[in-house]
C-alpha cells in the first residue's frame, strides 16, 4: 500500500501514505500532466539493498537473505528473484525478536536483538565505558581504525546475531546470507559464524555463502533503480505505453 504499518522505531509514522505524500508533492513540483504521472514505489532499506546485491552479484541465488546491522538490524530476502514480504510487508523485521536479555529496545520492549547487538547497542557499551561513540557509523569508525574494545563487543553482537540467524537459515535455506550495515566487518563476521554453524543443522549450512556486502552503500540505490526498471518495463506496463503511443 506504500504506507509504514507500526514501524517499532518511528510510531508516529504508523500508517503514514508515503506514496500518495510523495506522488502529490511530484505532481505539486512539476506542473505537467507528464510528471504528475510518475509512478511512486516504496521499500524499506533490507529489502532494497538484498534485492541490489542479489541482482548484482548472486542472480541465480534462488534464496538470498541479507541482514543489516546498523544503529538497529533488519532482514531482506530475495526469494526466486523478487522480494519476499510476507503477507503484510512485516518480513524480515527480526531486530525486534526477543532473545532474552533485559536491555529496554526504542521500540518500547525490552530483550530485543536490536537492543543487545545493533550498532546502537555497541555504541552505548562502548559509551559507558567512556568511548566516544553515539551511532553505528561511531562504531564502524572504530571498527575501522582496529579500536580494540569496538572488536570484541562487535564480535559480541555478532555472536548473538548468528543464534537468531540459526533459526532464519533453517527455515529459508538461502544459498547466501549477506552481512551488511555499519557493523559488517571481520569480527561480527566472526561472531556470527561461530554460533550460526554451532547452532544451525549441517544440512542447512552445507550450501551457505555468509558474506559481507559488495555494494557497501550503493546498495540501496541499486536495488531501488532495478525495482525502478522492474516495474517500467513489465510486460504489461510496456503495452500500456506502446498502446498509448499508437504503436
Ligand atoms: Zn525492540
Amino acid at each position: 500500500t506504500g504506507r509504514v504499518v507500526q514501524p517499532p522505531i518511528m510510531p508516529g509514522w504508523d500508517g503514514y501514505d508515503i506514496r500518495g505524500r510523495l506522488a502529490r508533492a511530484f505532481a505539486e513540483h512539476a506542473g505537467t500532466d507528464r510528471c504528475a504521472r510518475v509512478p511512486v514505489l516504496v521499500d524499506n532499506d533490507a529489502n532494497l539493498m538484498a534485492y541490489g546485491e542479489q541482482r548484482t552479484g548472486y542472480p541465480d541465488c534462488s534464496a538470498f537473505a541479507l541482514v543489516k546491522v546498523s544503529t538497529g538490524i533488519g532482514a531482506g530476502m530475495v526469494v526466486g528473484g523478487a522480494v519476499y514480504r510476507g503477507v503484510d510487508g512485516g518480513a524480515g523485521d527480526i531486530g525486534h525478536i526477543r532473545v532474552g536479555a533485559d536491555a529496554p529496545c526504542r521500540c518500547g520492549s525490552y530483550g530485543c536483538l536490536a537492543a543487545v547487538a545493533s550498532g546502537g547497542a555497541v555504541a552505548r557499551r562502548l559509551a559507558e565505558a567512556g568511548v566516544r561513540a553515539a551511532s553505528g557509523s561511531d562504531v564502524r569508525d572504530l571498527l575501522t581504525a582496529g579500536h580494540p574494545e569496538a572488536m570484541a563487543l562487535a564480535r559480541e553482537a555478532g555472536r548473538q546475531v548468528g543464534d537468531v540467524l540459526a533459526t532464519v537459515v533453517t527455515l529459508l535455506n538461502p544459498g547466501v546470507l549477506m552481512i551488511a550495515g555499519d557493523l559488517a566487518g571481520t569480527p561480527f563476521l566472526t561472531g556470527v559464524r561461530e554460533l550460526l554453524y554451532q547452532r544451525a543443522l549441517p544440512r542447512s549450512t552445507a550450501h551457505l555463502d555468509v558474506v559481507t556486502s559488495r555494494l557497501g552503500e550503493r546498495a540501496a540505490l541499486v536495488g531501488a533503480g532495478a525495482l525502478v526498471v522492474e516495474h517500467l518495463y513489465a510486460p504489461e506496463r510496456a503495452e500500456e505505453r506502446l498502446a498509448a503511443l499508437g504503436v
